[in-house]
């Protein structure tokens, strides 16, 4: 039996966080992320107790699974199915990428459960620091996109205050970002309140709707909101997806040329998004927005804690397409940052 002592918390948030990272079945990392959730406040004698007891499975949210886990780590041992996902899931997502990586500082794309993230921001932020991140923007969904429980004015201001709590509680140089997902609406204005958008650290723009309207359309809405002052990253540019659950989509019609000259002129970032079924841009509009003089930002768009590691799978592509680091805005400092995403 290999022994383990990083307690039964841990065991299950690692589990969860090689499930995620390799996009397993979100119902199976639910069962461990709610069970950490359920024994983190509990004391460590609770736990003694129940695991000689047999009764860790009457805890609310704890399983069959989750208590295997919790019982084999707080008796000091390697629980199996943390050692199956460490030898099964653990190794590079992908082989290159590993260089520019190594680069990058931060995150400036990610979603909580106050949108349609897994996982609270706290969790997000922990891992983040976890993964040697100096800051990570939270950006979630704005108003209009209800399917995704985008964030009213109201409940952004009061997302707002905990951010600002949890940063007061974390440890280090780690900070959690203000930011936003804000729908591009089909006139290319912004779904929130200028005055709130005006308080973030950074503003990621996206087009969610409506992804079919015609070119001339789509051109005069994407440079609609890479005009608007408050824009630092267009967010996955095309909209289209290449594999996975939610099924194959193509990419949005739009005149490249002049949206990534407008991302030029402004200052804005065009994104590559590293999900694995986004991988947008596609090739040919990278290199278009590379050679237009564009600055670039390599994200995430995690929705849950593994995900977070998903960015060297974007760093692959931009190290492919020849893009010079500096141009990456996340290889920046946080104090660049922030001073560029301030204009
Ligand atoms: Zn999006
Ligand atoms: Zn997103």
């Amino acid at each position: 039996m290999t022994s383990y002592d990083a307690g039964p918390v841990a065991a299950l948030r690692r589990i969860s966080f090689l499930l995620e990272r390799a996009r397993e079945d979100t119902y199976k990392v639910k069962a461990f992320r709610g069970a950490a959730a359920a024994i983190l406040p509990l004391p460590e004698e609770e736990l003694v107790r129940r695991v000689a007891a047999g009764t860790l499975t009457d805890l609310p949210g704890v399983g069959a699974s989750s208590a295997k886990v919790i019982a084999a780590a707080v008796r000091g041992e390697l629980p199996d199915r943390l050692a199956r996902a460490e030898a099964e899931l653990s190794g590079p997502l992908t082989d290159g990428g590993a260089a520019l990586r190594s680069l990058l500082r931060g995150d400036l794309h990610s979603h909580s459960d106050w949108s349609d993230g897994g996982s609270p921001l706290e969790e997000m932020a922990i891992t983040a620091m976890e993964l040697g991140h100096d800051y990570l923007v939270l950006t979630d969904h704005s108003p209009r996109l209800t399917i995704a429980h985008g964030l009213s004015a109201e409940r952004l201001t009061r997302q707002l205050g905990v951010v600002e709590a949890v940063n007061d509680h974390l440890a280090g140089g780690f900070t959690l970002l203000k930011g936003i997902e804000v729908d591009i609406l089909d006139n290319g204005s912004l779904d929130q309140d200028d005055e709130l958008l005006a308080r973030l650290d950074v503003r990621v723009a996206s087009v969610h709707s409506k992804l079919k309207m015609d070119a001339t359309a789509m051109t005069r809405r994407m440079i609609g909101a890479v005009r608007n002052p408050r824009t630092n990253v267009l967010g996955h540019c095309t909209g289209r997806l290449v594999t996975g659950g939610r099924g194959i989509r193509g990419q949005s019609q739009f005149d490249a040329k002049a949206v990534f000259e407008a991302c030029a002129e402004h200052d804005v970032a065009v994104e590559i998004n590293s999900r694995p079924e986004r991988r947008d841009p596609p090739t040919a509009l990278l290199e278009l927005a590379r050679d237009s003089g564009c600055l670039f930002s390599i994200d995430s768009d995690a929705h849950a804690p593994g995900q977070l590691d998903f960015l060297v799978l974007g760093c692959e592509r931009a190290e492919a397409a020849g893009i010079d680091p500096d141009r990456i805005v996340n290889t920046w400092s946080k104090e660049r940052l922030l001073e560029w995403a301030r204009k």
